[in-house]
């Protein structure tokens, strides 16, 4: 992986970005439901809501939000893809396909893949070469167990995660980190301001400069002016939080300008 150093270069940049990971959540009228409240939001915002603004719900969900979402500049995402671009694949979809329905991001490597379904970071970098085969921007999720961090093997995990997911073609412009402490995702607990700042410093020092460099665990309104008023990060991923929409665009709202 690229050790440039250049930690905290190119910040004028980094425009923020708040992605919402709905995970396996809502059926056609409750993702259109919140489309249309965050369609609302942005409209009221006059289209700028200060930062660049995500959603990534359900695959069946993408055509119907994506149709609600037109034109409001909230972009659309996938929450994972195969490596491959077609086949015999029972199951699985493509990045071509997320691209097909207006996708322009996938996560990848969220820790649920990887501990729910077995996903090593071989098989992660494959997905993330296959999203930028199909003009995708790859948001690659690493993070630590709470077992790792203890042991104080926290930054040998993500550094570990960094080199093996991420294939050699990387640009800052086809790549954003989402770090993401396993213990911290839809639990309501977490990490301490200085442990996401030394580890976005980290992940800083091992990604193209530019590359924008996400928190994402149990953010929250009320925690996200602390996390999102740091200089390393650069936006947020957020799961149980993007169901709301008010809550959603509250986030948002803590975007400092740069
Ligand atoms: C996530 O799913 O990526 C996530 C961060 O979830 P939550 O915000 O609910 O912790």
């Amino acid at each position: 992986m690229i050790g440039t150093g250049q930690r905290g270069r190119n910040m004028a940049i980094r425009t923020k970005l708040v992605a919402g990971n709905w995970k396996m959540n809502g059926l056609r009228e409750d993702g259109a439901a919140l489309a249309r409240a965050l369609r609302d939001h942005a409209a009221a915002a006059g289209g700028k809501p200060g930062c660049e603004v995500l959603v990534c719900p359900p695959a069946t969900l993408l055509s119907t939000v994506g149709g609600v979402l037109a034109g409001s500049g909230i972009a659309l995402g996938g929450q994972d893809c195969h490596a491959a671009p077609k086949g015999a694949y029972t199951g699985d979809i493509s990045a071509e396909m997320l691209a097909d329905l207006g996708c322009t991001y996938v996560i990848l490597g969220h820790s649920e893949r990887r501990h729910g379904h077995g996903e090593t970071n071989a098989v992660v970098r494959g997905k993330v070469a296959g999203a930028w085969r199909a003009g995708l921007v790859a948001i690659l999720c690493v993070g630590e167990t709470q077992a790792q961090r203890q042991a104080g093997e926290a930054v040998e995990i993500v550094s570990s995660q960094l080199a093996v997911s991420i294939p050699d073609a990387v640009t800052a412009a086809s790549l954003v980190v989402a770090y993401e402490p396993v213990w911290a995702i839809g639990t309501g607990l977490t990490a301490t301001i200085a442990d996401i700042a030394g580890m976005h410093a980290e992940i800083r020092s091992r990604t193209p400069p530019g590359t924008r460099i996400l928190y994402g665990g149990s953010v929250n309104p009320k925690n996200a002016d602390a996390i999102l008023g740091l200089p390393e990060v650069d936006g947020a991923l957020v799961g149980g939080a993007s169901l709301n929409a008010d809550d959603f665009w509250a986030i948002m709202q803590s975007c400092p300008a740069r």
